[in-house]
């Protein structure tokens, strides 16, 4: 009998949200004989509470660009009126057939889902549903959970586990934090129709984002109606006899709204875990700490996404789980290369971005560096007389030329950007965007008709 089969798994999986998912069915179509336990929900937070129900509000948000821009193109429309629960179910409807997906496709690769709360015994030892189990490898998958702030009448407030999932549609709003979920959000209440409040503690949201973005997007949204309260925070939420929220900030100022969102950040959930029976080590944010191939401080104990907070973004949480799955399964020995990730902001405008910003390339390129920047009018706009922007920058290195970074905010920047990371990847110089040609008409094509840098 080998070392392999003493073991009830060669792997068990702890978490089926992006990461532990694609581990687990790589793992399995490598041979191995593979667990994985899940205590909510398949998908994990991208699929039920993240990404995909977002981008499906996104969407519903644009809609009030569109009605906006329709009148200059010859429609007429009757008055518009939205429907939360139509929404909000349609959207629960689309989240369970991806659940049944995500069964399917584990099912499909021969792992065993088990449904429950996981915890380690040990390095090779799990409990779950009161039974145990063994495995030659575990890996931890559990992401990370909301965080929020300690205030007054801070149960009054919910987070982005709620929002997805609230009884009626709050006619106004506030979304505390800077980040990008605190910015997606403001654009999807602001769009709804709801008065819509950021309430943010330091000068401008999006703080690694570069800085034309930034301010940028901050003049697009507050020209949208989204009421911008930079340097400032809540101290105190009281609710109304009314149910309204009665919200006071440190600046003095008072709001009342009908709900209050915290997107403050997130921490990896490693609470009751079970990692006391264990050597696995936390760092000083609590975040699982792993080498350059994601084995823990214990043997055989396996981390990746958002519990070991390096970047927490789905598609680099899958990429991990390839990463692992192949040097556990298929004899490679690779490490994940993070350089150069591509991230959308899915604000609206929409943020693409790839590379470094201006003050990092400055930071590390000296003033050896190149600024390429255009701003302009969208040909939509021509016809549907907004003021909308649209606004494109390339940071390239004076010396070779290469393109350092490539940032976009204007509509389906995250589209263009997915092709320009290739480009990116690929060690693109701005002679090769230069000797592109561009597609005719679109905004995309000023990527590579800039000519003359700043
Ligand atoms: C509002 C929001 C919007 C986002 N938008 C985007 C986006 O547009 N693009 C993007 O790339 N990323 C986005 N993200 C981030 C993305 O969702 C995460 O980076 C990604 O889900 C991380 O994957 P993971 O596998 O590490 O963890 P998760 O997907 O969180 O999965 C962890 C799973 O482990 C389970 N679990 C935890 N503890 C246990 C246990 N003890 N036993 C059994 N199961 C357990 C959890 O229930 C969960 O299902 C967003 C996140 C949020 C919150």
């Amino acid at each position: 009998m080998t070392d392999a089969e003493n073991y009830d798994y060669d792997l068990f999986v702890i978490g089926a949200g992006s990461g532990g998912v694609r581990a687990a069915r790589m793992s399995a179509q490598y041979g191995a004989r593979v667990a994985i336990a899940e205590e909510r929900y398949l998908g994990g937070t991208c699929v039920n509470a993240g990404c995909v129900p977002k981008k499906l509000f996104v969407y519903a948000a644009e809609f009030a660009h569109s009605f906006r821009d329709a009148a200059g193109f010859g429609w007429q429309l009757g008055a518009a009126k939205f429907d939360w629960p139509a929404l909000r179910d349609n959207k629960n409807r689309e989240i369970a057939r991806l659940n049944g997906i995500y069964s399917e496709l584990l099912d499909k690769a021969g792992v065993t889902v088990i449904e429950g709360s996981a915890r380690l015994l040990g390095s090779n030892r799990v409990a779950i549903n009161g039974g145990e189990y063994s495995a030659r490898h575990i890996l931890i998958a559990v992401g990370g959970w909301p965080w929020m702030p300690g205030i007054p009448g801070g149960e009054l407030a919910i987070s982005s586990n709620e929002v997805f999932h609230l009884k009626e549609f709050p006619r106004r709003v506030i979304i505390v934090g800077g980040g990008y979920i605190a910015v997606e959000f403001a654009g999807i209440f602001n769009g709804l129709g709801a008065e819509t409040h950021v309430v943010y503690r330091g000068e401008l949201f999006l703080k690694n984002f570069d800085q034309d973005l930034r301010t940028g997007l901050a003049a697009q949204m507050a020209n949208q109606g989204v009421k911008l309260h930079f340097d400032d925070d809540i101290v105190r939420i009281e609710k109304n006899a009314d149910g309204a929220l009665d919200v006071t900030l440190r600046s003095g100022a008072s709001l009342v709204v009908d709900a209050v969102m915290y997107a403050t950040g997130r921490k990896p959930k490693t609470s009751g875990l079970g990692l006391e029976n264990t050597a696995v080590a936390l760092d000083d944010q609590g975040a699982i700490k792993v080498d350059d191939r994601f084995a823990t401080t214990a043997p055989g104990v396996y981390a990746i996404g958002d519990v070991i907070d390096r970047v927490a973004l789905t598609p680099v949480a899958i990429n991990e789980a390839m990463v692992l799955a192949d040097n556990l399964f298929n004899g490679g020995n690779g490490a994940m290369d993070y350089s150069n990730i591509p991230t959308a902001v899915f604000s609206q405008p929409t943020i693409g971005t790839v590379g470094l910003s201006e003050s990092d390339a400055r930071a590390q390129f000296g003033g050896n560096i190149k600024i390429y920047r255009t701003e302009f009018r969208p040909m939509k706009q021509t016809l549907a007389g907004g003021s909308d922007r649209v606004m494109m920058k390339l940071i390239v290195a004076a010396d070779t030329a290469r393109v350092l970074g490539c940032h976009m905010l204007g509509d389906a920047a995250g589209e263009i950007i997915q092709g320009l990371a290739v480009a990116i990847k690929a060690g693109a110089t701005k002679r090769d965007f230069d000797a592109t040609v561009g597609v005719h008409p679109t905004a995309a094509e000023e990527f590579v008709t800039m000519r003359l840098s700043v």
